[in-house]
């Protein structure tokens, strides 16, 4: 068979390269809902509104109430590769804020147009600013604001048209958003949190500053959740190979679902463990058969330098030092939990 002949190798656009790159860091609207979150998160908000039109593919609007952004830092900010939370690689397993990497406002700039209004401490004014792939579209315009910053994502993946179907048809982009808004709630229960509609007047997600866990979860999940929990901790310590601690609620036999509800951080970072959530649900199967799809928040802490926080675009996944053991470690607590709580139970029934 006759080779044909190999085809020539190009450099791609940078514009392509930015916006290949910018769909996979924001995959759908609650993908840039969570970097905005986050960000207002690590500029020590301690309130974060959330608005959502369309399914977030019309608009999401983030306000918070923190540190705001500097005039002068305006012109770069929403450049690739630019951040105020890293300077060093070796940052990264240091680090305590969720961002790092400085894509998550470039990214949105390459499929939305983004509109940042923010103002700093002491000022008498703010600033509005809208950006388009990467650079400020005008001159930052003084505009009165009052605390902290808002960021404005408008027609997202205009320029993405088989993203935008996609999504389009899927209706449930909305109630992926509600579902981040409300972990993100129990967890940072030191900072109230709402999720609304465009319009709406009621919020989806509202919750309060709350001194327990588990009245956040009450408030953000409901009582039919929260009467149904029961704490949880585990740790050890270096001496046997790994160093973590865990503590978090998980529900009892009475609790009854159609789905698991694992709500995990990992150094407060909201993550997905699909190991961890297998062996849980294999605990419950062989414990409690009729409640076998448990509630289980769990907050698990290790040492920085233990956890990668750079595998995923999204970083949705985050890869553990001695994972194996520290899954084990808690699945075993759990399952004494569930035991115990059994235990208990039977007993009361024969008294
Ligand atoms: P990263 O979070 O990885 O640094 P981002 O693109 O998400 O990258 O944000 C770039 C920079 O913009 C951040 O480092 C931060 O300094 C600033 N920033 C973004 N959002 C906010 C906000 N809500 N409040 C204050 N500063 C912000
Ligand atoms: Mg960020």
């Amino acid at each position: 068979i006759a080779l044909r002949e190999p085809p020539k190798i190009q450099r791609l656009e940078e514009s392509v390269v930015n916006r290949i790159a910018a769909g996979e860091v924001i995959q759908r609207p609650v993908s840039a809902v969570k970097e905005l979150v986050e960000n207002s998160l690590d500029a020590d908000s301690t309130s974060i509104n959330v608005v959502v039109k369309d399914g977030g593919l019309k608009l999401i609007q983030v306000s918070d109430d923190g540190h705001g952004i500097r005039c002068e830092d305006l012109p770069i900010l929403c450049e690739r590769h630019t951040t105020s939370k890293l300077t060093n690689y070796e940052d990264l397993f240091s680090l305590s804020s969720m961002g790092f990497r400085g894509e998550a406002l470039a990214s949105m700039t390459y499929v939305a147009h983004v509109t940042v209004t923010t103002i700093t401490k002491g000022q008498i004014h703010g600033y509005r600013v809208s950006y388009r792939d990467g650079v400020m579209e005008n001159e930052p315009k003084a505009c009165a604001a009052v605390k902290g910053t808002q960021i404005m994502v408008e027609n997202l993946f205009y320029n993405m048209i088989a993203r935008r179907k996609t999504l389009q048809n899927s209706a449930d982009d909305y109630g992926k958003i509600v579902d981040l808004l409300s972990r993100m709630a129990i967890h940072h229960n030191k900072v109230s949190f709402s999720c609304r509609k465009h319009g709406a007047v009621k919020a989806d997600v509202h919750s309060v500053v709350s001194s327990s866990r588990l009245d956040s979860i009450r408030s953000v999940y409901g009582v039919s959740v929260a009467k149904n929990l029961m704490k949880v901790e585990a740790s050890s310590c270096e001496s046997s190979g790994c160093n973590f601690d865990m503590d978090g609620f998980i529900s009892n036999s009475n609790y009854v679902a159609k789905k698991i509800i694992l709500v995990l951080f990992i150094n407060d970072r909201l993550v997905e463990c699909s190991a961890l959530k297998r062996a849980i649900e294999i605990v419950y199967a062989a414990t409690l058969p009729k409640a076998s799809k448990p509630f289980v928040y769990m907050s698990i802490n290790l040492p920085r330098d233990h956890v990668d926080i750079n595998i995923h675009p999204t970083k949705k996944e985050v890869s553990l030092l001695n994972q194996e053991i520290i899954i084990e470690m808690i699945q075993s607590e759990v399952e004494l939990k569930l035991r115990n709580a059994n235990d208990t139970r039977t007993f009361q029934e024969q008294k």
